[in-house]
């Protein structure tokens, strides 16, 4: 078959970092760039015996950005362990949330050259970002920094509504405008405070199912990412026409040679053996609170743009 009987399908799971002054379960702060470790102390090392406290402003900011992609938000949430061993993780778990995410079905408006596409949200979580491995920096082997670890993320879930590298790119410009309007992130790529994730399947045009896809990572710029895309849909299609089966894997886009390599099969999630964290209470969230936080809102881009061309 030919390359044109193809189409790709695409879903993204974004994670932006909030710009709340400290951490997600202490009172770290959160600045970009400090000397190593600096930023830390027993709650962000995992220390023994110590317990986190939800920062408020961390809720406030999601359901903003919740309320800004026509999700609807969550009364009842609650935050569970993720649990894998990593050495950028000290406790282990990683604290964010899984059946009960903050926000839910939303949508982003993207304007494609045949015209306006919706694309749905499928939810909004908060969790704790991992601190960062410095490889070979200081004379050989990789130190851990954990400046980063528990600073705040979202991680918004979009639905495998989107078909090319260009739509993508469009609904990531047109999130991170929404972001940086609303004030929740400053989402600068190139300091990891927005980061996507890109699932990538190809199916024969017609076909109903979607084919299994690749997870890839490590983009940080759009290109980067636009590259990755065209890369992986070629590499897929070509296995496919090879006689051969896509593995469901995460791949490790390498912005140097252009191409994407195996990093670990895909992990499911009973793999991550989530449970609820018994250190933190749910959340509730009252109509009144979130009728205030609608009130804060301002006015969207998109519905200011409609205002002045009405
Ligand atoms: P996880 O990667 O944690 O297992 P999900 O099952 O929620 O999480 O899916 C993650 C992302 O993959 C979503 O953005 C979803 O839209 C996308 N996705 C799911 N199935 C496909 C597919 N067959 N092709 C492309 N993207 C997909
Ligand atoms: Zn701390
Ligand atoms: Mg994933």
């Amino acid at each position: 078959m030919a390359r044109d009987d193809y189409e790709s399908v695409i879903g993204l799971e974004v994670h932006s970092e909030l710009s709340t002054k400290t951490k997600i379960f202490c009172s770290c702060p959160t600045g970009f760039g400090a000397a190593p470790n600096s930023q830390t102390c027993p709650i962000c090392m995992a220390m023994p015996g110590t317990l986190p406290v939800l920062n408020e402003k961390v809720v406030e900011y999601a359901v903003k950005a919740g309320l800004a992609t026509d999700c609807e938000i969550s009364r009842d949430s609650k935050n569970d362990r993720k649990n894998y061993f990593y050495p950028d993780l000290p406790k282990s778990y990683q604290i964010s949330q899984f059946d009960k995410p903050l926000c839910t079905k939303g949508k982003i408006e993207i304007q494609t050259n045949n015209g306006k596409k919706i694309i749905g949200i499928t939810r909004i979580h908060i969790e704790e970002d991992a601190g960062k491995l410095n490889h070979n920096e200081f004379g050989g082997g990789s130190l851990v920094d954990l400046n980063r670890a528990g600073v705040p993320l979202i991680e918004i879930v979009s639905e495998p509504d989107l078909r090319t590298a260009e739509e993508v790119e469009l609904y990531l410009r047109k999130l991170k405008s929404i972001l940086e309007y609303i004030e929740v992130s400053d989402c600068k790529m190139q300091e990891g405070s927005l980061r996507a994730d890109v699932n990538v399947s190809v199916r024969k045009k017609g076909e109903t199912k979607f084919g299994t896809r690749t997870e890839m990572k490590n983009m940080n710029s759009f290109r980067s990412i636009t590259r990755a895309i065209d890369y992986e849909i070629e590499r897929q299609i070509d296995v496919i026409e090879n006689g051969g089966k896509i593995e469901q894997e995460t791949l490790r886009w390498d912005e140097v040679s252009g191409k994407t390599f195996s990093m670990r099969d895909k992990e499911d999630a009973q793999d991550y053996r989530y449970f609820p964290d018994p250190d933190l209470v749910a959340i509730k969230l009252s109509e009144e609170y979130i009728e205030n936080i609608k009130n804060m809102l301002p006015e969207l881009p998109e519905s200011r743009k409609q205002r002045y061309i009405e």
